[in-house]
């Protein structure tokens, strides 16, 4: 049966493409309270969700489309890693639908991720004035893209800190290591995890049929891959594993629909962040003074470029510290 995107009313937190027949990409307004992507898969007699967003709103609106194109709530939510842009609307689906993750990426949540909330509840006023000292500095950058992405950074935020107080930090209930596949009346999915790249552990979602993958953040498209708790060495051989895969669509993390043009810029950007700072280490210069490649410039996610390079750095200088979690 045929199912519409029309009949779904507009989110201002996603934009609902079909990506294919029961295949929908939930895309990420700027500035809003979504900031990742999500998706939403139609198995016929049940209904899968890939990430929840960063605030209760956008999951809720989630879940509305999810039940106006497929008929049903969702039945499984899966979380691509642990990052709160993509898990801090899994209150909504409980308890009607386990929240499935890999083992590695629940045990941070349970204990990082739970520690986390926490803090930022204890220190809502610090907050608050580290947004109003973005805010003055948003009024001094002259750049017109910056200042953009600075704006959608602060009103997401803003957005998230509505909603901390009611955030119950709900953890996945069912979790693998591997693999895992889910079937459908009408179609399947696998769920796949090579190990640790852009995080500690990253899944992503595979439909073999329609050759359609749902990244999270292991490909992002013209964003800046974010480095933050990466192994970028790990991040390669997962991303050549992919590409063994039979994929035509992906569904990034950040970003428009895709394909695996962007598995291959995704690979050339760690490895030219790789390349930059070593070479900056042996010509004894400052990574701060390495500015944006001509290719990435207008890749959105700037403010990641310096802290990806301070990452490798890192890495290559202090490994030990580079294991902490944050
Ligand atoms: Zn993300």
């Amino acid at each position: 049966m045929e199912k519409s995107v029309e009949t779904f009313k507009e989110s201002k937190h996603f934009r609902l493409h079909r990506v294919a027949d029961g295949v929908f990409a939930a895309i990420s307004v700027p500035g809003t309270g979504s900031v990742g992507n999500a998706a939403i898969i139609d198995l016929g007699d049940k209904t899968i969700v890939v990430d929840t967003f960063t605030t209760i709103q956008a999951a809720e609106d989630l879940q509305a489309a999810a039940i106006s194109v497929t008929g049903n709530s969702a039945s499984y939510v899966i979380n691509t890693h642990w990052h709160s842009d993509h898990t801090s609307g899994n209150q909504v689906f409980t308890p009607n639908a386990p929240i499935i993750s890999t083992t590695a990426t629940r045990d941070i949540m349970a204990a990082f991720g739970v520690n986390r909330i926490n803090e930022q509840l204890t220190n809502l006023e610090s907050i608050f004035r580290s947004l109003d000292e973005l805010e003055e500095k948003l009024q001094k950058e002259k750049d017109k893209k910056l200042q953009e992405e600075m704006k959608w950074g602060i009103a997401s935020d803003r957005e998230y800190m509505k909603i901390l107080p009611n955030l119950l930090y709900t953890l996945p209930s069912i979790t693998f290591d591997r693999g895992l596949s889910i079937h459908g009346s009408e179609r399947s999915v696998q769920l796949f995890s090579f190990g640790g790249g852009h995080t500690q552990s990253d899944t992503f979602v595979y439909l073999p049929e329609e050759k359609i993958a749902v990244m999270g953040d292991l490909v992002l498209s013209k964003h800046h891959p974010v480095l933050n708790h990466a192994n970028p060495k790990e991040w390669l051989h997962i991303l050549e594993r992919i590409e063994s895969l039979d994929i035509e669509i992906i569904i990034p993390g950040h970003g428009e629909v895709c394909s695996m043009e962007q598995v291959y810029q995704v690979k050339g950007y760690i490895k030219d962040i790789m390349t930059l700072v070593a070479e900056s280490m042996e010509s004894d210069t400052n990574i701060d003074d390495i500015s944006v490649p001509e290719a990435y410039q207008d890749w959105y996610f700037t403010t990641y470029f310096k802290t990806n390079l301070k990452k490798v750095y890192e890495l290559l200088t202090a490994p030990e510290r580079s294991i902490k979690v944050d």
